[in-house]
């Protein structure tokens, strides 16, 4: 029997590379791909009878060809009929209940109507009556990536859509379809993909956005309660030795450091589970914060794991926090996806009967072998790179164990307690002393020759430098050409003097990590890399960061691209190249140049926007959402946020028929069922 979440491959056509493509997107199986939305629409098109699938919903083009005939049964039923000349075929076309469409039917018109065709009747059941201004459906264009096409993605959707459709059911209850004017499923589903105007598609987009808030929110709201029903891990631990190891630190805390550290400090001795986010710009010192709950929890005998998004900041992590905890006895672990399996066995073990009291990895910890001895703190770093699953996931691996969340996305106050409901929220603002703000200049690429006596006096210096190269959305195997020819540029400018080195996505992790480390012990002066150092690399002799194609950028991502600079005492410099083809394009750069604070720098992102745009989740930095950007799109956050708790707050909210398929999208959605 089918089931949406049959997985992708059972498509035609998909074999293992597609799928692993599709993996790469997230899609797994066919409700991933139903709701792996278009960024935008193009190209009108009108569909050919030859090229139709039976059952299909199409865009006929053809002349009225004869009088339309209404007939009707009882007093409400009725049809209306006409025939329908498209390329010499006559088509018969059955609109029911709308007898009134027939004043708009003039025979020998051309018109385009809008319905489910079929094929060995050759007729089809009218859906609408597309005006002729708004032509015919348009093409939706998907983010897609080196190894699959737009195009790909979109001819699949059609196939899923069309085998599937009949299983898309509403799970948003029918009284708030009706009380927000919302579209059920399968229209949204439709119209997101194969819309027949703008119109349509920013209705469906309405109601995907509010569904997509609603189903977070309702799973926020269940994990809210999860936690208020169950105690806290109280953490015992000597503060004297946390003193002793905060002051043979080699630099002092911030005082915003303190404060946070403090209010981590309350958290972790009362008896309730700590659910905190701590928000720092980049720079800020977020890590030492963690190492400190990190070295309390594991001091009272219990284990911490910390989550990050890459395996470079894995790797990256797991260096620092052994060098930072040398003279203590923390048994450290590193378990990322590239962990050899001898190495895993070794440690797998070790980690459950509670040898090891740290853990760093990425999204490996919270697959399915992993376990845990006696888990007391979970620490997601770059905690906006991970979706509401994941986080909960990482939790399941203990009892109630505390949450320290890290991000340096400025998310107002307000907007961080709908995202992410009711954590506390503590902030770094901040710098360590001696930092010197970024100095960033933006050139236009012919200027660059004039730009070079600058980085050679750098690098005379004994100064680092980064060098990232552009990003093209259309495919990661361009990225490497052009990080490559970079890479060959840099060298014939410094390779005599110098050495470069080069890093991107498509290499091995261990040749990445042997890059990274090289540049980090100094044996690399120029690091040309892909966005693959984008966040937390933190190496503070590297005075300067080129971006290539910076007005590619959002301009978060500039952000965070910068901040790998100005780490120490010295002078940093950030070198914007772009050529930006128009006025928004010009005060983009001009934002980043007149500006190091990530707090503006978002917000001015924000203003330069317009609100027509689709891509805007991708640069706010709150990735998690697919369609909602909870930005701009707070107003809907926020009603679906209070519809969500309305519901739960009913105590027998789960056995209601009306929510019994809320209750099974919720499960579906989940690793594991939340719900009974
Ligand atoms: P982020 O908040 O971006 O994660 P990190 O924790 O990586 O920042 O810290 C950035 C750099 O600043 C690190 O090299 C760290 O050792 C250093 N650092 C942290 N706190 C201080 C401080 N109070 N004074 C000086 N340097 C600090
Ligand atoms: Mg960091």
């Amino acid at each position: 029997m089918k089931k949406l979440s049959d997985p992708v491959n059972t498509l035609k056509g998909v074999g293992i590379k597609t799928q692993s493509a599709l993996a790469k997107l997230g899609i797994d199986d066919i409700n991933d791909l139903l709701t792996y939305f278009p960024f935008r629409y193009s190209d009108f098109h009108v569909k050919n009878l030859n090229n139709i699938i039976d059952g299909e919903k199409v865009t006929l083009r053809g002349k009225i060809s004869g009088i339309p005939i209404v007939n009707y049964f009882g007093r409400r039923r009725s049809t209306l009929r006409f025939k329908l000349l498209v390329n010499k075929n006559n088509v018969v076309v059955t609109f029911f209940n709308q007898p009134w469409l027939k004043k708009q039917l003039i025979p020998g018109n051309e018109i385009l109507v809008y319905g489910r065709f079929n094929t060995n009747r050759l007729s089809l059941s009218g859906i609408k009556i597309l005006s002729h201004q708004v032509s015919n459906q348009m093409a939706a264009i998907y983010p897609s990536n080196k190894n699959i096409r737009s195009n790909t993605i979109k001819k699949l959707v059609q196939e899923a859509y069309q085998e599937y459709h009949q299983l898309i059911f509403d799970y948003v209850p029918e009284w708030l379809i009706k009380k927000y004017r919302l579209e059920h499923e399968e229209e949204v589903i439709h119209d997101m993909h194969f819309p027949d105007n703008q119109k349509e598609a920013l209705l469906a987009r309405r109601t995907a956005k509010f569904n997509e808030f609603f189903l977070y929110q309702m799973k926020l709201q269940l994990m809210k309660i999860d936690h208020q029903t169950h105690n806290g891990i109280r953490i015992k631990y000597n503060r004297s030795k946390i003193n002793d190891f905060i002051k043979q630190l080699p630099f002092k805390l911030t005082n915003a450091q303190k404060k946070v550290v403090q209010e981590i400090d309350l958290d972790l001795t009362r008896p309730v589970q700590m659910d905190r986010l701590l928000q720092g710009d980049v720079g800020s010192g977020k890590t030492i914060v963690a190492a400190i709950a990190m070295y309390a929890t594991i001091m009272s005998g219990y284990q911490v794991a910390l989550m990050v998004p890459t395996e470079i900041l894995a790797e990256q992590h797991a260096n620092n926090l052994a060098n930072l905890f040398k003279n203590l006895p923390i048994r450290i672990g590193l378990l990322t996806g590239s962990t050899k399996t001898t190495a895993r066995n070794e440690l797998l073990p070790r980690l459950a009967n509670g040898n090891i009291d740290l853990i760093i990895g990425t999204h490996a910890l919270i697959q399915d072998p992993v376990k845990y001895h006696r888990l007391g703190l979970a620490v997601i770093d770059e905690q906006h790179r991970f979706g509401v699953n994941q986080r909960k996931a990482l939790r399941k691996k203990g009892h109630n164990p505390n949450v320290l969340a890290m991000t340096a996305t400025p998310i107002p106050r307000t907007l961080a307690i709908t995202s992410y409901g009711d954590m506390d929220v503590s902030i770094i603002n901040e710098m360590p002393r001696g930092r010197k703000p970024v100095l960033t200049s933006w050139i236009r690429s012919k200027q660059f020759k004039d730009a070079l006596p600058i980085i050679l006096k750098q690098l005379k210096k004994g100064e680092q430098i980064y060098v990232v190269t552009p990003l093209v959305e259309a495919s990661e195997a361009i990225d490497m050409r052009n990080a490559e020819n970079i890479y060959q540029q840099f060298k014939s400018y410094f390779g005599s003097q110098f050495k470069v080195g080069l890093l991107h996505g498509r290499m091995k992790d261990e040749e990445k990590n042997q890059i990274m480390n090289d540049f980090k012990q100094r044996k690399i002066q120029i690091l040309v890399s892909t966005t693959v150092i984008e966040v937390g690399v933190d190496v503070s002799n590297a005075t300067m960061m080129i971006i290539y194609n910076a007005d590619h950028f959002g301009l978060a991502q500039l952000h965070q691209l910068r901040g790998r600079v100005g780490r120490g005492s010295a002078q940093s410099y950030c070198l914007l190249i772009a050529d930006p083809k128009n006025k928004l394009g010009e005060k983009r750069m001009q934002v980043m140049v007149d500006t190091n604070n990530g707090f503006i720098v978002s917000q001015k992102d924000l203003e330069l926007r317009g609100p027509g745009d689709l891509m805007g989740h991708e640069q706010s930095g709150l990735p998690e959402f697919k369609v909602g950007d909870p930005v701009s799109d707070v107003v809907i956050l926020n009603v679906a946020q209070q519809e969500a708790i309305g519901i739960i707050k009913q105590p027998d909210w789960q056995t209601q028929p009306v929510n019994s398929n809320l209750k099974l999208k919720i499960n579906q959605d989940s690793t594991h069922d939340i719900l009974d």
